[in-house]
């Protein structure tokens, strides 16, 4: 007997949802929930002031981190119930590895994707959940240049005491129609997959396991095109702001077959330079000079780079290189990049694979490959490194960062809020 073969994959969106043309002023982009884009508003940001470092020795217990603002979307209350309940233990998994000075706010839906998001089944695959930081928000690193912050990462840092914060830090939806198995039911199906194996994994994004390199649509790689946001005709005139990157992105390091490492934060600058910063013009010149320039060919190499294996990697602060995905092809926006090569599938690093295990529980994943916890050495360091303190270690605060009063905050919402997304890349695509 033939079945129908679907594929659980994580998908991490990259979804713009900035209304406005950008101007020099400062601004936070805010929605309600679930109302998303329909409710978008620009609110003034007053310049962040980041205040000393806040006592890096308070330790939230581990139940008290994670505070979830659930969304039930379907009518069985046991099956909802069972799904909260999965929310508050994925973030205590985190949260036993992780120490929070600061609680993490996580709205979280759980509900039927293709009905009420007309987000169905495509090629095989089934979206099963997706997640990202509610906002990132612009700080200058140690080494001067701005990088965008997922904001529970900042609150950890040191809480600026006249940020602007989105009431969330983490948005995170699932889809209740995926195959999932919940602890407490009978043995796990060969077809099922772990809730909490797949909100744990969510979280991470949201916790800043998020770069800002992607194919924006054009088959070019490249950081975010942060300038383009809101722009609706290739007419239009921008001012030209600068790619953007996140924390994330500075530790990306490229490795092409017979040549030197390199930092991936060293292009963003070549790709600043495509016109003076402040440049306004309009979209179809700017892309123009962008094709007559040598980051062109920059952007097609980094697309091939980033379908070729072992050609990326995130370097911790100890020097340990951890290959990212960059086996799928063609590259796949959400899962490419964004994720842990599938080599780390068979160890206890497995979680932040782009695609789900079934049929074996979290808890059994972690014994299967002898792990402590969820969250393996390596993605723990990793998060050690973004600038989150780990449990049992010194405090660690890396990047020194610095106020920035340049900049703005870019907030995020899911896949079905496509629309900021689509305006870039049906912008690319009609240039
Ligand atoms: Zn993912």
């Amino acid at each position: 007997m033939k079945s129908l073969s679907l594929l659980p994959i994580f998908i991490l969106t990259i979804n713009l949802i900035i209304p406005e043309k950008i101007s020099a002023n400062n601004y936070c982009h805010q929605y309600s929930y679930p109302s998303g884009l329909k409710n978008t508003k620009n609110v003034k940001c007053d310049p962040l002031v980041l205040e000393p470092p806040l006592d890096l020795s308070v330790s939230l217990e581990s139940n008290n981190v994670f505070t979830v603002d659930f969304h039930c979307g379907i009518s069985d209350a046991n099956l909802c119930q069972k799904a909260h309940d999965v929310f508050k233990s994925a973030g205590n998994r985190i949260a036993s590895v992780i120490k929070f000075n600061t609680p993490v706010k996580v709205n979280a839906t759980f509900t039927d994707f293709c009905k009420e998001f007309n987000q169905c089944p495509y090629d095989n695959q089934f979206l099963i959940g997706e997640a990202s930081a509610a906002q990132f928000i612009p700080m200058k690193d140690s080494d001067r240049i701005v990088r965008y912050y997922p904001q529970a990462l900042v609150k950890q840092l040191g809480n600026p005491n006249n940020a602007q914060y989105n009431d969330y830090d983490i948005l995170a939806a699932f889809n209740s129609q995926a195959n999932l198995y919940f602890k407490g039911d009978l043995p796990i199906g060969n077809e099922q997959y772990d809730f909490e194996y797949v909100v744990t994994h969510e979280y991470i994004h949201g916790l800043g396991f998020f770069p800002y390199w992607n194919d924006y649509g054009k088959n070019l790689l490249t950081p975010y095109p942060d300038f383009l946001a809101g722009v609706t005709s290739v007419n239009q005139e921008i001012t030209f702001t600068g790619f953007v990157e996140t924390v994330f992105d500075r530790y990306m390091v490229l490795t092409e077959p017979g040549k030197a490492s390199q930092k991936m934060t060293q292009f963003v600058g070549e790709f600043n330079s495509i016109v003076p910063i402040g440049t306004t013009l309009k979209v179809s010149d700017f892309y123009s000079k962008y094709q007559n320039s040598q980051v062109f060919g920059l952007s097609e190499q980094l697309l091939k780079d980033a379908i070729t294996p072992n050609t990326m990697s995130f370097v911790t602060s100890d020097n340990t290189s951890v290959l990212l995905e960059t086996k799928i092809n063609p590259y796949a926006p959400g899962s490419s990049i964004c994720h842990v090569d599938t080599s780390y599938g068979n160890g206890s690093d497995f979680l932040m694979g782009f695609s789900a295990i079934p049929g074996i529980s979290l808890d059994d994943l972690v014994a299967k490959n002898h792990g402590t916890s969820a969250l393996g050495p390596n993605l723990i360091k990793v998060l050690g490194t973004l600038g989150y303190s780990i449990n049992g270690q010194s405090n660690n605060q890396p990047n020194n960062i610095q106020k920035d009063n340049s900049s703005r905050s870019i907030k995020y919402s899911f896949s079905y809020n496509t629309i900021g997304v689509l305006v870039v890349i049906i912008l690319w695509q009609i240039i």
